[in-house]
């Protein structure tokens, strides 16, 4: 009898929790198992901030793919995924196709820049390696050129930040610890640098406790970020941004470096293979299938599970993209094994550790508030759990974060 085919599309968090759970729960005579993926390599992408703001070398926050899985039972393909056809079973990719039996869509989110004009064109987003080397190179450019130009343009040190979410504060802290490192760098007088936070909202960190979000935004003052609360962004442009003020007014930040870091919506694939999508998220079923499609499963930012205590939807995080991982690979291996009745998805919520530089954050953890210090190591303890849960100590020992302080 034909082995059955499991493609997995995307070798992220969600992706590579299915992979690895797959080839241990089934034998090589079980099934086929495909991984696809842009890169050779998968990323940490809550990482990404500190290789955007320079604090971390990109090559830290990046691994082989094949360095974690059995090669033995995974064909790995390195591609990129176009679209889903899912009458015909198959992905079409940018170097070929592949038919499925079984398939897994863990592609990530992509920016979500809400129509704002301009966005598009002039300001970077923290989505992936490339990016966040392009942003820290972008910076040291300005600081370079400004040092080196005879008329100076003082914008070239003035960074604006989209967005005081989750995203935005955390590459904000590190930020905050780069600056002084540049100017000593360049020899630049601090006082000439601004960094401006620009966010919409009425307060910074939606959804965080309102001590740690004044405690967050204290310390991140402290270190010469300022913040633009209550302020939505109007367009983005060659020389800066617009934002509006008050009814009918608007104000024009000057700066050569623009960060939009205020949305994530689903990967185009889904709204390209014309899955049921809200903003290229599915919503999907309790047992993580696509509705309506009994072979295909989508997890991670690309997918939308509804929290049931407050009727929304979970925010898109890698914590819950391996939980969906390891759930889809259970549920997949029954399939395999002839047993039809699937397990439904229950998010097991273990905290939110939200870093402010390499040496602060704040968080929650278990229903317990933590700062500082404390919630930092934290925050490296969880960066190094998801490396052990997808590679073991062999991948924690070589990638994992152990500067403690
Ligand atoms: P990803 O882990 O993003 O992986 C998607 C994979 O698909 C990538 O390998 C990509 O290269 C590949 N891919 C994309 N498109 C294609 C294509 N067309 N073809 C082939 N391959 C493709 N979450 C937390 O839980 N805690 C945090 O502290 C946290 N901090 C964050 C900080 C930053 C700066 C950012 C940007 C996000 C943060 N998040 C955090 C959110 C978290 O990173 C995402 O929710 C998580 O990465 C989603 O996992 P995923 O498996 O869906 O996708």
């Amino acid at each position: 009898m034909k082995r059955p085919k499991i493609v997995v599309l995307g070798a992220g968090y969600g992706g590579l929790m299915t992979v690895t759970r797959l080839q241990k729960q089934l034998g090589s005579n079980d099934a086929d198992i495909v991984l696809v993926n842009k890169n050779d390599y998968h990323y940490e992408t809550t990482w990404l901030h500190e290789a955007s703001a320079g604090t971390l070398h990109h090559d830290r926050v990046r691994y082989d793919v094949k360095d974690v899985i059995d090669r033995s039972k995974v064909d790995f393909v390195q591609a990129t995924a176009l679209k889903v056809d899912h009458q015909a079973k198959k992905v079409i990719l940018d170097n070929g196709e592949l038919d499925y039996d079984y398939l897994v869509v863990a592609l990530g989110g992509a920016s979500e820049t809400f129509g704002i004009q301009g966005l598009d064109k002039y300001a970077f987003s923290i989505v992936n390696v490339n990016a966040a080397r392009q942003i820290r190179e972008h910076i040291e450019y300005q600081f370079a050129t400004y040092k080196a130009e005879e008329v100076k343009n003082p914008n070239r040190l003035t960074i604006v930040v989209g967005g005081a979410g989750f995203t935005g504060i955390e590459f904000l802290g590190e930020l905050g610890n780069r600056i002084p490192e540049l100017c000593k760098e360049y020899d630049i007088d601090q006082k000439l640098v601004r960094v401006i936070c620009v966010e919409a909202a009425p307060s910074a960190l939606p959804g965080f406790d309102p001590e740690l979000v004044k405690y967050a935004m204290a310390n991140l003052e402290k270190k010469g970020i300022e913040f633009k609360i209550g302020t939505a962004i109007k367009e983005a442009t060659p020389e800066g941004i617009i934002v509006a003020k008050g009814e009918n007014e608007t104000e024009e930040f000057k700066a050569e470096t623009v960060i939009w870091a205020a949305g994530v919506r689903g990967n185009p694939i889904i709204e390209a293979s014309e899955f049921e999508n809200m903003r290229g998220r599915v919503k999907v079923e309790p047992d993580l299938r696509a509705p309506g499609l009994s072979d295909v499963f989508v997890i991670g930012d690309c997918s939308l599970v509804i929290n049931e205590e407050i009727n929304r939807p979970y925010p898109p995080t890698a914590q819950i993209a391996m939980q969906q991982g390891e759930l889809v690979a259970r549920n997949i291996a029954r399939l395999v094994k002839g047993n039809t009745h699937l397990e439904s998805f229950t998010f097991d919520n273990k905290g939110t550790v939200c870093s402010l530089g390499d040496d602060d954050a704040i968080g929650v953890v278990f229903g317990k508030k933590v700062t500082g210090t404390k919630a930092s190591f934290m925050k490296k303890m969880i960066d190094n759990r998801a490396l052990y849960m997808i590679g073991g100590v062999p991948l924690t020992v070589k990638k994992g974060k152990f500067n403690i302080f």
